[in-house]
């Protein structure tokens, strides 16, 4: 496995395996990798002859009061989880690499980003499309893996691949869990022993009550807020706070 930080490095890896007629499989994170993440390169391992994985923690989906700078970082121990997992390369590229004439974004999210996260996050989408078009840009994969955990966001990126007429597969991956149904998130690692029985439980309740009770449940539980619980595509979404922790999960229904 290589870790590239140079766009070039990348970019002859890349071309490399394209001049072998390889797939090109990109699992885009942010880092603090857990099994949610290795299951992504599993699927990417399925549907590619090499796979790229990018670790980037992306200033502009942060808004200035969110955990950008508290978000957890550990390179050397994400990097030995993806050599395990068989990645051919990791590309960790620098701020100005990704941003090198500022942050403004050149596209924005579309109708997808409409609603739920956005009432609550309004900077948000437009942060994640302009950060995965930027990486989309650098390693022009064939195929890009992206987790159902953040529903809304897998949508947002099939929409944008579409608009954009980008000739990449955009795949959703079934949200990993732990034993007690919590769906695996970096920002768990922020979760006291207290806060993690109450978070385990957030499944739970959106599984067994309707969208229009739910909140009430959820403060019942220990949940600090509910921003929303909504259906849409299929599905009940949610995003509540446990103390300074915002979680979201999505089930099928
Ligand atoms: P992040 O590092 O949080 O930006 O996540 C990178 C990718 O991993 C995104 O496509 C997420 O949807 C996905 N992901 C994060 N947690 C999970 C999970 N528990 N199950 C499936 N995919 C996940």
């Amino acid at each position: 496995m290589i870790i590239v930080t140079q766009r070039a490095d990348l970019s002859a890896f890349v071309d490399d395996a394209k001049a072998n007629h390889q797939r090109i499989g990109f699992v885009p994170t942010m880092g603090a990798l857990h099994d949610g993440h290795l299951s992504l390169v599993k699927l990417a391992k399925e549907h590619a002859d090499k796979v790229v994985v990018s670790i980037f923690v992306n200033p502009t989906q942060f808004a200035p009061h969110e955990d950008f700078d508290s978000y957890p970082r550990d390179i050397e121990t994400d990097a030995k989880l993806l050599a395990a997992e068989g990645v051919d390369c990791v590309y960790t590229p620098s701020r100005v690499a990704i941003y090198p004439d500022g942050e403004a974004s050149d596209i924005k999210a579309g109708q997808a980003a409409n609603g739920l996260e956005s009432d609550f996050r309004p900077h948000f989408f437009d942060g994640v499309v302009n950060v995965v078009y930027r990486l989309f840009n650098h390693v022009k994969p064939d195929v890009a893996i992206f987790g159902e955990k953040d529903f809304q966001q897998l949508m947002v990126i099939q929409e944008m691949v579409k608009t954009e007429k980008l000739p990449i597969d955009i795949i959703g991956a079934p949200i990993a869990r732990d034993e007690a149904g919590l769906a695996l998130s970096s920002r768990n690692a922020y979760l006291s022993e207290d806060e993690l029985q109450i978070a385990r439980k957030l499944n739970i309740i959106l599984r067994d009550v309707t969208a229009s009770e739910a909140p009430e449940i959820l403060l019942k539980a220990g949940f600090a807020k509910v921003d929303y619980v909504k259906k849409r595509w299929n599905r009940v979404l949610g995003a509540a706070w446990l103390g300074q922790t915002r979680l979201i999960d999505n089930l099928e229904i």
